[in-house]
């Protein structure tokens, strides 16, 4: 299955990603980064693998999508 991995450190915490997904599959979490910022995650599944995320981070390292 597709699924999103964050780099946590290089997210800024805009909720542009979680705003975007199409399925509601990203969520903000509650665990700080280095930074201090609460980052987006996933929720563990619902991902199509559309690249939705991917284009709407402004954070060039903070998202990539995983596919088998
Ligand atoms: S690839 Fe698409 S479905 Fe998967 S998390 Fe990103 S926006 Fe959501
Ligand atoms: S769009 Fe990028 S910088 Fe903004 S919350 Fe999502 S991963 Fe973080």
């Amino acid at each position: 299955m597709p699924k999103p991995v964050f780099e946590v450190d290089s997210c800024k915490g805009c909720g542009r990603c979680v705003s975007a997904c199409p399925r509601k599959c990203l969520e903000m979490k509650s665990e700080l980064n280095s930074a201090g910022i609460k980052p987006a995650g996933y929720k563990g599944e619902g991902c199509v693998g559309c690249g939705i995320c991917f284009y709407n981070c402004p954070e060039p390292y903070a998202i990539r999508v995983e596919k088998d």
